[in-house]
């Protein structure tokens, strides 16, 4: 065990293109970045446990408009929201998830629910949000989650759909947010969460709330919290690889995390990253996108905020 913390948050591989950024825009989300990971990092200097660390940042995340989860996430072809949250707890490997959700103000608050409230991992539909209002947790009504930016970013993937043309606009396409953390107690946890993919089809889910695809987490390795094409995500169980080679490969957290994102996914077209934390306090923040939503914060080490 370390006693330093380690942590690092993401607002999604759902960036533009650097040439088409604006400093204000790039500033204005590394000054959310950096808030969240403040507030986060003064819950493991006190003392506080990994699993509300991660909890914590992904509500600030999810509040936070410029990201796709909760407030702000993006729409289904239909027209509506629906969103998928996990969350999991490295010690004994507990998680709770939910997917294709639409009400709670923070989905992860649902998932911790169904970790903490249940003896499921993965809930839907009104099952799960039944359990939500059962545990006190806040529902908003649907035009809480609306904003301008991503209903024109619908119809304009629409519009391209019309004419035959695939999205290639990332950050028109997806996001999602995410939080890994290793406490003073050497303590991971996981949380990931989001609307998904832009003008995706009713029902689908994708790989946020799969644990052991876009997020996992066990005290025997690292914490993982992935984002980018679900789909593929999903087919190369891309978090419990990166556990599984560090446990039987005896491979270093980044070594891991970089050949799945630069190799694994890439050779199957997969665009997106990850973040990661070791149960020895490394992190990695590999990504094959144009660039990620991503801050870092290691106790006695680097900390920072980036996009490209
Ligand atoms: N992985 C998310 C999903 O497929 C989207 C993203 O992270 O960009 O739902």
């Amino acid at each position: 065990m370390t006693n330093c913390f380690s942590l690092a948050i993401h607002g999604g591989a759902g960036v533009p293109p650097h040439a088409q950024m604006t400093a204000d825009r790039e500033g204005e989300c590394n000054r959310a970045l950096e808030r969240v990971l403040a507030m986060a990092e003064a819950i493991l200097r006190g003392g506080g446990a990994a699993l509300d660390a991660v909890t914590e940042a992904v509500c600030a995340l999810e509040d936070e408009p410029l990201f796709n989860a909760g407030r702000g996430a993006v729409f289904t072809v239909a027209g509506t929201h629906e969103m998928d949250a996990a969350i999991m707890d490295g010690r004994g490997c507990r998680a709770g998830a939910v997917a294709g959700i639409c009400g709670p103000r923070n989905p992860v608050r649902l998932a911790r629910s169904v970790m903490e409230h249940t003896d499921c991992v993965l809930m839907i539909g009104d099952g799960a949000h039944a359990l939500g209002r059962d545990t006190g947790i806040v529902f908003e009504e649907s035009d809480y989650f609306f904003t301008q930016e991503r209903w024109d970013a619908l119809q304009e993937t629409l519009r391209l759909r019309t004419s035959g043309v695939r999205d290639e606009d990332q950050s028109r396409r997806h996001g999602t947010v995410g939080a890994v953390a290793l406490d003073r107690n050497g303590n991971l946890a996981a949380a990931t969460s989001t609307g998904g993919m832009t003008g995706k089809r009713k029902g689908r889910v994708g790989d946020s709330p799969i644990i052991g695809a876009g997020t996992f987490a066990s005290n025997e390795s690292c914490a993982v919290s992935a984002t980018g094409d679900g789909e593929i995500f999903l087919r190369l169980s891309v978090a419990h690889e990166i556990d599984a080679r560090l446990r039987l490969c005896g491979e270093a957290l980044d070594t891991a995390a970089k050949r799945v994102v630069l190799s694994d996914l890439a050779a199957l077209g997969g665009s997106g990253g990850l973040i990661a934390v070791s149960r020895t306090g490394d992190v990695s923040l590999p990504f094959n996108s144009d660039g990620m939503y991503r801050g870092w914060s290691i106790e006695n080490g680097s900390r920072g905020t980036g996009v490209y």
